[in-house]
């Protein structure tokens, strides 16, 4: 087992983060999937507990008061908060953990960090990685092509892809999720490199 790992991942929706991350779950035991917080209801077949922990509004409010997040944030409506207890669990057993988080999060847990001792195990092994669609274009195609949603959704979420876009030079390592097993390989040695 490698050193343990922050791993933050974010990415326009749309560029291909779930999959890549899905594919790096699968194949290391020693990577985990931090689970967030979110005020939003459930899609499709999603699982409270395993995809997020769904909360009410009030619930969500009492451990932001709590001071249980290590961040959150508004995204497109609704709240998203990963708690402080979820990554130290996963890595304090030696397990890197995977953060899938919007930009503002992860503007969150640099400046948090950069208070942090040089000793702090999240400092030490925090890793920042930007996923980005080869251009917008291809990104609308993507979406277009998804018919998950309306198109008044698709040019929001567009919109807001233009905006999380040109914060990418914060990210210490960019990846482009042209063709899908470039991006993966890209990503896992990435990681892989600096884990063992
Ligand atoms: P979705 O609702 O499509 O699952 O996620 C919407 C957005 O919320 C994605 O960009 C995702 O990265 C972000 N997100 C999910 N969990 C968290 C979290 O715990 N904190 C923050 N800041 N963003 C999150």
């Amino acid at each position: 087992m490698g050193k343990a790992l922050l791993i933050v991942i974010t990415a326009p929706s749309g560029a291909g983060k779930s999959s890549l991350c899905d594919r790096l779950l699968g194949e290391y035991d020693d990577i985990v999937y931090s689970i967030s917080c979110t005020t939003r209801n459930p899609r499709g077949d999603e699982v409270d507990g395993e995809d997020y922990f769904f909360l009410t509004d009030a619930q969500f409010e009492e451990k932001v008061a709590a001071g249980q997040f290590i961040e959150h944030a508004v995204v497109h409506d609704y709240r998203y908060g990963t708690l402080k207890d979820t990554v130290m669990g996963i890595m304090s057993e030696g397990n890197s953990v995977i953060m899938d988080i919007d930009v503002q999060g992860a503007r969150q847990i640099r400046s948090i960090l950069s208070e942090a001792p040089d000793t702090d195990i999240m400092k030490q092994g925090f890793l920042d990685i930007f996923i980005t669609p080869p251009s917008i274009e291809e990104l609308r195609d993507r979406l277009l092509g998804r018919g998950e949603d309306q198109l008044d959704v698709i040019e929001r979420r567009l919109d807001n892809a233009v905006e999380e876009i040109a914060c990418e030079k914060e990210f210490r390592c960019v990846v482009v999720n042209d063709d899908f097993e470039t991006a993966y390989r890209q990503l896992r040695d990435v990681i892989r490199n600096i884990m063992d």
